[in-house]
């Protein structure tokens, strides 16, 4: 109405100017009509996407360029095992042409909503490109697994594939682009795992054993050939009992492991009481660093994406446990004392 109220004005206006003006007016209103009636723009805004963690939302950036408007719901430092949505969650999650969720029970808190919403909008489980036979089973759960496939460069290539496929299936017109961008980004994972296991074969082979906070480098110690071991089990939400310490600080004496690591999402607290029992029985340890296990670092930083994030974690554990790597990382850009 207000646009039309407009072109009248002009019109108006067109009829009572000097020849020059009225040139230049008749643009103008007639730009003011293309730019209302143009049908196509709603179509070329960015696809708004919503994806629960900063390694898919990583992920769906890259893929989608700047054809996609991509919100994480969880930034640095949150635990998706225990998240749950914020009323603003909600309302994005209801708002979004395209919803991107891990899936393999890793959003354990979040599952719930998130089936329901599948049942009326585009909600993708990506976590769950991995096929079964690459997945590890979880100990105590029939029928579920381990979610962090993350971990390993090569299982995320699946992710991304199928973030790919999600993407084109809701904005078809772009699909070419995405494919494109999908395939050099997965050139640059297949670089990184590359790397990783270049810096984490340099640590001598009794010395490769893994001990953080919770059970996230299952998938990283089978392909890196590490042993691995968390306090917690497979989500943060199981409790570590006074027998897993002692086993643990038992393991740390015995194989004269140097280092343990705290992780971005999780308490320091048993970390710290596995340096204690190991003191006590005379075998110094120390954090040989911070590693992201289930969540990217500040974002806008190299490590706030997931390439920085899986180069962060691989350099920092191959340096901590007596291997070589260069001190920033692949290609020079972690941030120094990292
Ligand atoms: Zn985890």
């Amino acid at each position: 109405m207000r646009i039309i109220l407009i072109f009248i004005l002009m019109l108006h206006r067109i009829a009572t100017s000097s020849p020059l003006t009225r040139r230049r007016a008749l643009g103008l209103a007639l730009g003011a009509v293309a730019l209302t009636s143009r049908p196509s723009l709603a179509q070329t805004a960015p696809l708004e996407v919503v994806a629960t963690t900063g390694m898919i939302a990583d992920a769906a950036r890259v893929v989608g360029g700047d054809h996609v408007q991509v919100r994480a719901l969880m930034g640095p430092g949150i635990d998706p095992h225990s998240y749950r949505q914020t009323r603003s969650d909600i309302a994005a999650l209801a708002r979004a042409d395209l919803v991107l969720w891990h899936g393999l029970y890793l959003e354990a808190q979040m599952e719930e909503f998130l089936l329901k919403l599948a049942a009326r909008s585009p909600v993708v489980a990506v976590g769950e490109a991995v096929p079964e036979s690459a997945r590890i089973a979880h100990e105590d759960y029939e029928g579920r697994y381990d979610p962090h496939v993350w971990m390993v460069p090569e299982l995320w290539g699946a992710v991304v594939d199928r973030i790919t496929e999600a993407l084109s299936a809701a904005r078809p017109e772009s699909a070419q682009l995405f494919v494109a961008n999908a395939a050099r980004y997965k050139d640059d994972l297949a670089r990184l795992n590359i790397y990783a296991k270049d810096v984490l074969a340099s640590v001598p082979e009794p010395a490769r054993v893994l001990v953080t906070a919770h059970d996230a480098f299952g998938y990283f110690g089978r392909a890196y050939g590490y042993r691995v071991e968390g306090i917690q089990g497979l989500s943060t939400e199981s409790e570590a009992g006074l027998a897993r310490i002692r086993d643990l600080v038992d393991l740390l004496v015995s194989r004269q492991i140097k280092a343990v690591f705290v992780e971005s999402t999780v308490s320091d607290r048993n970390i710290r009481a596995l340096i204690e029992g190991a003191a006590a029985q005379g075998h110094e340890v120390i954090v040989g660093g911070e590693l992201f296990s289930d969540a990217m670092g500040t974002p806008g930083t190299y490590e706030g994406s997931y390439l920085g994030m899986i180069d962060h974690n691989v350099t920092t554990i191959a340096a901590a446990l007596g291997g070589t790597a260069p001190s920033r990382g692949m290609d020079g850009n972690l941030s120094a004392g990292g």
